[in-house]
């Protein structure tokens, strides 16, 4: 490989030159502007400094790691190459990255790859000027990122050859806007294939995505209400899942809904001991529907608080929300909910998170044990895709999806064809 460096006014002058040393096959490595000459900062010229190569099969490209050891021997150093002595650097003004014809889809101003970050350029320009290696560094630098130019090469190839290629190939053209739409809805891409195949033998799109209503309304177990038996004790419904999903105030709209408007006899429990605004705010709630509210911290005291609650119809404990990624946190919370009385448990995920996420916390919080999962933020999400996704893969009974703070009107029973209708439309949008 031939690597030069070319200064020029202009881009395209640039261009021009590198064209005419190393030939039309050429490809940039990376470009600058400055400025130079001109008094004071003043009256200065701007110029372009591109740093160009061309594969030329006579002389291998073969660089030793990055940081040269002191006593390498002179013949064990790669041959300097002269063209890659940088001139003593003038104030950069901007800097940019081009990989021959793709590189006018790479913002010019996106970071600087890691091999030219401000620290070790610096590091590079504290080699010794009497190295035996004076251009290793360099060579090093623009080794690695040619590695990074390349990997970056196959993402985007990659990302423009699939859905073209693989996509087309399969289905008609006239399916494939639905068929970016179902991507979009970030609905999981193992059963987008299921909706397609059924998709094309339709004649009309419309019909078609809305024949498969159904089908996704299959993927999906519609679990009821709460149920209350009274001859059987209590019903006992904790929710669970991560910070800020809205687990109080769910709970808050099903305590006022229970005790309000089917007049069932309702105890909250609350055993998020780590944040005092969230027992306060349960507390409010409480007092406003008329509820008794445990407070507990340990898993004794919820077993004690539940025997007080033994004549009540339906029992509701709000948890603190959990990392997914705090082990401590979970163990914790399956400690708690590890007692005699049959539970239901909730896993409360919120419809605005993504379905990678969505599955990384029903993973987390799988060991707790998972009866029924709850959607909140219903009105915040635009995309039901994930959700869904979720839902199906993990094949419990949905229980309730949120639409709003409002406590407590703002939510509804899962409903598995209203579900899959929300996401007919987005793939009709
Ligand atoms: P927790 O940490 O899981 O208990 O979450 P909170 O119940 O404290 O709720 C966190 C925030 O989400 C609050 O500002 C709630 O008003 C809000 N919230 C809860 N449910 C919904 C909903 O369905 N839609 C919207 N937009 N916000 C909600």
């Amino acid at each position: 490989m031939k690597i030069r460096q070319f200064t020029a006014a202009t881009m395209q002058e640039a261009r021009m030159k590198i064209k005419m040393d190393l030939g039309p096959d050429a490809v940039i490595l990376h470009s600058r502007t400055f400025k130079r000459g001109g008094i004071f900062g003043f009256f200065a010229k701007e110029s372009v400094e591109v740093l160009a190569a061309i594969d030329t099969p006579e002389r291998p490209f073969t660089l030793r790691p990055s940081a040269p050891a002191p006593t390498a021997t002179p013949t064990a150093a790669p041959a300097p190459a002269p063209s890659l002595t940088v001139a003593p650097a003038p104030a950069p003004t901007h800097r940019s990255s081009v990989l021959g014809p793709l590189g006018a889809m790479f913002d010019s101003s996106a970071p600087p790859p890691p091999s030219m970050r401000p620290a070790q350029v610096e590091m590079a320009a504290t080699v010794p000027i009497a190295s035996p290696e004076p251009a290793s560094a360099e060579m090093a630098e623009i080794r690695e990122a040619m590695g990074e130019f390349k990997q970056i090469l196959n993402t985007v190839k990659s990302q423009l050859e699939v859905p073209r290629g693989g996509v087309a190939s399969v289905w008609p053209e006239k399916w494939l806007p639905v068929h970016e739409r179902m991507l979009a809805s970030d609905l999981d891409p193992s059963l987008i294939p299921i909706l397609m195949d059924r998709l094309v033998l339709a004649t009309d799109v419309e019909a078609g995505v809305r024949a498969l209503e159904p089908v996704i309304a299959d993927w999906l177990r519609g679990g009821g209400p709460i149920l209350t038996t009274p001859a059987a004790g209590p019903t006992i419904v904790a929710l669970v899942g991560p910070t800020g999903v809205g687990k109080t105030t769910t709970i808050a709209k099903l305590a006022a809904n229970f005790r309000l408007l089917a007049q069932k006899d309702v105890g909250l429990i609350t055993i998020d001991t780590y944040r005092v605004a969230a027992v306060e705010q349960l507390r409010t709630y409480g007092d406003i529907i008329g509820i008794p509210v445990e407070v507990v911290l340990t898993p004794s005291a919820l077993k004690h608080a539940l025997d007080r609650f033994q004549n009540k119809d339906l029992v509701l404990i709000d948890t603190a929300g959990r990392s997914p990624s705090n082990r401590m946190h979970l163990n914790e919370l399956k400690g708690f909910l590890d007692f005699p009385h049959p539970k239901e448990v909730h896993l409360v995920l919120s419809a605005t998170t993504n379905r990678v996420n969505l599955q990384k916390i029903v993973e987390a919080f799988s060991p707790v044990g998972i009866d029924r999962l709850a959607f909140t933020k219903i009105d915040e999400s635009v995309a039901f895709g994930g959700l869904i996704s979720t839902a199906y893969s993990l094949g419990k009974p949905l229980s309730y999806l949120t639409t709003g703070q409002s406590v407590p009107d703002d939510i509804r029973e899962a409903d598995p064809g209203a579900m899959a209708k929300s996401l007919i439309e987005e793939f009709l949008a």
